[in-house]
């Protein structure tokens, strides 16, 4: 389709990024564009009480996982994006945390640009950084870490074996999205790299929300703890020296609260 003339009188796509979880963490803009939104796509990440700041009785379309459209039918989700722009004013695309870290938002903003369509890519809270304000993992605290990294237990074609061979974790806050279901093959890539087996690692379930749990151990304990635990989807982990700040400053605050809760 010629593009330019066919972007004229058809609306506008936001890809928004809704935060982890907690509605307190969304950006005022991303606040300002689902106020005004006339349909929004959503998917799992996308908490609840997120959506109940739109306006009342707008299209919510659920294109997440559970809705049969999976992952690699990405361009059925362009199509319906596309759609959209001819009926709708304000069409929102709205993902977990920030659209362009593991949000695949790459492909939707290149099919909407590429069918003349304007689109705009609006920054929201990265799981990574709302675990580092709610729980107290300053991912760069300087004598902890040097370095951050963002990675993905997966790939487009299954595990991501790759980034974790020859990985040393001294030095670094190492931040891992989609990792609960290879959490046995990235331990022991890093054992096999090298790590220590007391090198600390976290998993945190549902975090910045009220039902948030958090697990601490190391690369040896760390896969019984999750089993035990039932741990679910979705999770994040983080591993590196930082883990054992967190671990120090949550005792802190245990017993600060002891000292101050009401005898
Ligand atoms: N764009 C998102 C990441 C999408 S990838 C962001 O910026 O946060 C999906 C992964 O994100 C999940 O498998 C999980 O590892 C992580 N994730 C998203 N929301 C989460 C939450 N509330 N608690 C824990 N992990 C979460």
């Amino acid at each position: 389709m010629n593009s330019t003339a066919s972007g004229k009188n058809r609306g506008k796509v936001y890809l928004v990024g809704a935060g982890p979880g907690d509605p307190e963490l969304l950006t005022m803009k991303a606040l300002k564009i689902l106020r005004k939104a006339d349909i929004v796509f959503y998917d799992d990440l996308v908490s609840p009480r997120i959506l109940g700041v739109c306006r009342k009785r707008i299209q919510m379309v659920y294109v997440g996982k559970r809705s049969g459209i999976h992952s690699c039918l990405q361009d059925e989700i362009n199509h319906k994006l596309i759609q959209a722009t001819h009926e709708f004013n304000t069409i929102v695309r709205l993902k977990g945390g920030d659209p362009s870290i593991f949000g695949r938002v790459g492909e939707e903003y290149a099919s909407l640009l590429q069918d003349g369509i304007q689109c705009e890519i609006v920054a929201g809270i990265t799981t990574a950084l709302g675990v580092a304000s709610s729980l107290g993992f300053p991912l760069t605290h300087r004598d902890y870490a040097r370095e951050i990294l963002f990675l993905s237990g997966h790939k487009k074609d299954g595990l991501n074996s790759d980034s974790f061979q020859n990985l040393n974790c001294i030095g670094k806050t190492i931040i891992i999205y989609m990792g609960l279901n290879s959490l046995g093959m990235i331990v022991s890539e890093l054992l096999n790299s090298g790590n220590h087996k007391e090198t600390r690692i976290a998993v945190i379930q549902n975090a910045t929300l009220d039902s948030e749990r958090v697990f601490t151990g190391n690369l040896e304990t760390m896969e019984s703890i999750v089993a035990e635990n039932n741990v679910k989807s979705p999770a994040i982990i983080v591993v590196g020296e930082i883990v054992r700040f967190y671990e120090e400053m949550k005792f802190l605050k245990n017993s600060c609260a002891s000292i101050l809760s009401p005898i």
